[in-house]
């Protein structure tokens, strides 16, 4: 059985115009896939969402306010976020790409999966587009696990970056959902503090873990390793999805984290392992990446980790990094697993 690569051509009909999302970083991803084979998988059409599986996490009149713009023509949602006639077409398909994935994900027919679409998700919230975002993909996935599905339990880890705080915000108040959210702080969008955990029955179930500037591999893995990989022991998710943004490579040009391809391979075998352990099936989401070679290359080391074949090994001997450290102690109170 294959992993599978769900993507859309409608991915490339989303105008931003001279931007840094632009659709260029598709052709980037499918360059490099293409070059070596689509490491083995399977391509996946993706379907466009359903609308009552959207609007399950964006209210209808948000939805038909970003189709009417793209019925015009297009034109500015946010500062920095921009939609085109195809732009409502291309958001349906990316989200109904990473909800496909689930869906396959949970019936067996692909043990692992990666999701390419544009344009990315994690910083809308329900009723707003920004930081380039229309619908949150992601966090649109795991509801329709929750709700369609019938599970009790999604994990999401946001490597992108920048604070997922559209996913941050729709599962704020929900035990069912562990988001964890590695970020440069401070960056925009200004949200990830260290000290939101949640709220009500959600408290804890947030999990942000901010990194100052030019924090990389080490930095990155070891949370990932030392806080991450013991909560999905701990929280026994029945799906984990990551966001997976690829801005936090040392060669993009809107931050400046150092992470290496080399090291988000690492970070996706860090993963595999508690997940295989766990009967989870694991998932990613494409979210940000503008530094087109490094995007394509970093892509293809994740999913290098996510085929049949990939051995799942042994855990990483990796130092605790003093950030990991501090936010084991941290969230030891809501998970008795980190203490220690
Ligand atoms: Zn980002």
């Amino acid at each position: 059985m294959a992993s599978v690569f769900l993507e859309h051509p409608s991915s490339l009909e989303h105008d931003t115009g001279p931007h840094p999302e632009q659709p260029a970083r598709i052709t980037a991803i499918e360059r490099e896939l293409s070059a070596r084979g689509w490491l083995g998988f399977e391509r996946v059409a993706s379907p466009a969402v359903e609308r009552a599986v959207l609007t399950a996490v964006h209210p209808e009149s948000y939805v038909a306010a970003i189709e009417d713009v793209s019925a015009a023509g297009g034109g500015a949602l946010d500062i920095d976020t921009v939609a085109s006639a195809g732009s409502f077409n291309a958001a349906l398909h990316a989200a109904g790409g990473a909800v496909r994935l689930v869906e396959m994900l949970l019936d067996g027919e692909a043990p692992y999966g990666f999701s390419a679409h544009r344009p990315p998700g994690h910083h809308a919230t329900r009723r707003r587009a920004m930081g380039f975002c229309l619908f949150n993909s992601v966090a649109v996935a795991a509801r329709f696990a929750l709700d369609r599905r019938r599970l009790e339990r999604v994990m999401i880890l946001d490597w992108d970056v920048h604070h997922g705080n559209g996913t941050n915000d729709i599962f704020h108040s929900s035990e069912q959902v562990l988001f964890v959210s590695i970020h440069q702080w401070p960056l925009y969008p200004g949200t990830g503090a260290a000290s939101d955990v949640g709220a009500g029955s959600g408290e804890g179930f947030t999990i942000n873990l901010p990194v100052p500037p030019r924090a990389g591999d080490e930095v990155y893995r070891s949370l990932v390793e030392h806080v991450a990989v013991p909560l999905v022991s701990a929280f026994e998710p029945q799906v984990v999805l990551i966001s997976a943004g690829y801005d936090a490579h040392r060669d993009d040009p809107l931050a400046d984290c150092t992470v290496t391809e080399e090291g988000f391979g690492a970070m996706a075998r860090s993963m595999r392992r508690p997940c295989e352990r766990a009967g989870a099936p694991l998932g990613c989401v494409l979210e940000g990446g503008y530094a087109l070679g490094a995007l394509g290359r970093s892509v293809a080391a994740t999913m290098e980790q996510l085929t049949p074949v990939a051995p799942a090994g042994p855990g990483d001997q990796l130092a605790l990094a003093p950030l990991a450290g501090d936010a084991r102690e941290r969230f030891a109170k809501w998970w008795p697993e980190l203490a220690g």
